[in-house]
């Protein structure tokens, strides 16, 4: 079974790669579109098919969303790479199997509404936004918000509601959320943010200080169920959760 779904995914990746590279003849900026269009299907291939990542619409979101033009000019070249890099004002824009499997962890659709908090780049709200036509997000750095509105709009992710703010409170004249995201680390559940999901939501969090965990809360009508996931590293979640700690 194992070698079976191996082989497939060489074939696949075969497949792809003969697509890509027939490609050739064109020069100037055109060619380096398809060099990132070439790393990009080799970063799914090998950093998110090959590991735990099944779920076609993330897979499909990550081969479509140009990763390259959500980071400072001189991280291009490297931005197909597995880590993550810096994106300004001490924040930095999450591995690409990080947004992978937080995203699958989301198990959102076409129909859900989706909250991010922490819009940083804007990358991870251009990837909900491939897979789902309501995607509302907070970032508390101004400069960080303002650029990631334009930049969405600008590559046509304008369904995307961006908001400079806290996102500790969440969007409340929108809510409730189908699912919720928060891509910086907070030190305990931010209780707003549980209050609009909605009974059978989802909300992915990375939890805790020096060590953290990515959590999945699950809201049913008995309560909340928290499932430890992966240790991760995420910058922290500032702004409110930082008074409410004791
Ligand atoms: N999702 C982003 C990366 C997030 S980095 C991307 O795809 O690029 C974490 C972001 O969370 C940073 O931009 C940081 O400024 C923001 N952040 C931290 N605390 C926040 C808060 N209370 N409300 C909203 N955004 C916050």
């Amino acid at each position: 079974m194992c070698r079976y779904f191996s082989l497939s995914v060489t074939l696949r990746y075969i497949a792809v790669m003969t697509m890509l590279f027939s490609c050739s003849g064109h020069s100037g900026s055109h060619q380096k579109d398809i060099d990132y269009t070439k790393l990009r299907y080799v970063m799914v291939e090998t950093q998110i098919a090959r590991r735990d990542i099944t779920d076609k619409n993330v897979l499909e979101a990550m081969r479509t969303v140009p990763r390259h033009l959500f980071v400072p000019e001189e991280f291009r070249d490297d931005a197909y790479r597995d880590g993550p890099l810096p994106i300004g004002h001490d924040q930095t824009i999450s591995q690409p199997y990080i947004v992978a499997i937080m995203t699958q962890l989301l198990k959102i659709d076409s129909v859900s509404k989706v909250l991010e908090i922490g819009t940083g780049s804007g990358y991870q709200a251009a990837v909900l936004a491939e897979i789902s036509d309501s995607v509302y997000t907070i970032e508390i750095i101004p400069a960080l918000g303002r650029h990631a509105d334009s930049l969405l709009d600008s590559l046509g992710y304008t369904s995307v509601q961006v908001r400079v703010g806290d996102g500790y409170l969440g969007w409340p004249e929108a809510e409730p959320f189908d699912a919720i995201i928060v891509t910086a680390a907070a030190p305990k559940l931010p209780q707003p943010l549980l209050d609009q999901l909605k009974v059978g939501g989802r909300m992915v969090i990375p939890v805790g200080q020096f060590s953290q965990e990515l959590m999945l809360i699950t809201k049913s009508e008995e309560g909340v169920v928290k499932e430890s996931v992966i240790p991760v590293r995420f910058v922290p979640m500032t702004g409110e959760i930082q008074k409410r700690q004791t």
